[in-house]
């Protein structure tokens, strides 16, 4: 392949930074995971922020915050990474697909209104491709009917709505750092709020259920504390192996230093991408791009021919993608199945093209240049 999809943006200060952790010989959950999450909570503006394995991770513990009753219904978007709509299920709890708005490719809000009934305890919008769900409507409508909001941040990590982080207009913000999102950990998550009397339970289900981490014991060990019982902890509620660890935080320590540099040159690349699409009428922007503040994780075209335009693009060695097939799709999720048109029309369309920071301009240009070629 001459373009990749995705690639993250890695280098030499990552490499010192897990260098800090090997001279430390710490690797697993410790003092760089507690650093990271002060760090993070401080970039997005909120009270504290619990690090963890994966964003789907996040969602789960996120969900159980809430101790929702067995059987209640959660609202989630049809388009989406299967994560949001499983983290329902793990909860034992049932996930209502809404369909999704045409322009924003995000949750509608006039299919949430229809789709929403007494049994519907919380809502997940996803920031499709980075583009944010207009989340002052979207509060005020779930206040209104007293739903919680989990905010599924995967696609988007440093980008602002009005001024405001993604991921901290919600009750609990849930980001990804896995490889191919827009900072990275190798795998990553983190589960960030407001209020830090929701999260605190949470820190001991992302350890097993353990009210003290080894970290912590070994503080109090190292401390001028004379008492033996510094090995003691207890389990009161079921727990996960969810962690981050040590080796993951020293890497998103680094990257989190890159994360405005990284969404700068992404919006440059998606700029040059709009520019040369511009009289193009077979390929169009599926996103209503707006490049300020934002942290777009993909770039996402609609095509009426999409399987031709996707091997037009493989011969010539450009990689694409395609997010999403609508979940109602998957047989897990058949049982669930509700109308959503939208959707179920409009993914036949997308494709989703090369975008990461370390993309040249030439290499933007050879894509497009391929785009051009290709006739409908
Ligand atoms: C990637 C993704 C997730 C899951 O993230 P992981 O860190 O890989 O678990 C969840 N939701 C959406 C929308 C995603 O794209």
């Amino acid at each position: 392949m001459k373009v990749r999809l995705f690639k993250p943006s890695v280098g030499e200060e990552e490499i010192q930074s897990i260098q800090k952790a090997f001279d430390a010989a710490w690797l697993g959950l410790g003092a760089r995971v507690g650093e990271f999450e002060q760090k993070w909570s401080q970039y997005i503006g909120c009270a504290d922020s619990v690090g963890v394995n994966s964003c789907t991770a996040a969602l789960h513990l996120a969900l159980s915050a809430f101790r929702f009753p067995k059987g209640k219904k959660v609202l989630v978007p049809v388009m989406t990474f299967a994560a949001t709509a499983i983290a329902v299920l793990y909860n034992q709890l049932i996930p209502v697909f809404v369909d999704v708005d045409e322009h924003t490719l995000g949750i509608s809000l006039e299919d949430l209104e229809r789709k929403h009934d007494k049994d519907c305890v919380a809502v997940i919008p996803v920031h499709f491709a980075g583009h944010p769900v207009p989340m002052d409507q979207l509060m005020k409508w779930a206040k209104s009917r007293n739903l919680k909001v989990v905010e599924d941040t995967a696609h988007s990590a440093g980008g602002k709505y009005q001024g405001k982080a993604l991921g901290t207009w919600g009750d609990l913000g849930c980001f990804s750092f896995e490889e191919k999102k827009c900072m990275t950990t190798g795998d990553g998550g983190m589960i960030s709020s407001h209020d830090p009397e929701l999260l605190k339970p949470l820190r001991h289900s992302r350890w097993v259920g353990i009210n003290k981490d080894t970290w912590e014991r070994y503080e109090e060990n190292a401390s001028n504390n004379q008492e033996a019982n510094s090995w003691y902890y207890e389990i009161s509620d079921i727990g996960y192996k969810y962690n981050m660890n040590d080796l993951m935080a020293s890497i998103g320590l680094a990257q989190l230093e890159k994360l405005d540099r990284m969404n700068r040159r992404r919006e440059a690349i998606l700029q040059q991408y709009l520019t040369g699409l511009q009289q193009n009428t077979d390929v169009r922007s599926a996103v209503p791009y707006v490049l300020q503040d934002s942290s777009y994780w993909a770039f996402v075209v609609r095509v009426r021919d999409r399987d031709r335009f996707i091997v037009h693009m493989k011969e010539r060695e450009v990689a694409t993608g395609v997010h999403y097939m609508p979940l109602t799709m998957h047989p897990l999720f058949r049982p669930y199945v509700s109308e959503t048109p939208t959707a179920l029309s409009i993914w036949r369309e997308l494709v989703t093209l090369p975008l990461f920071p370390d993309l040249t301009d030439e290499q933007v240009e050879y894509v497009l240049s391929v785009i051009h070629d290709y006739r409908a």
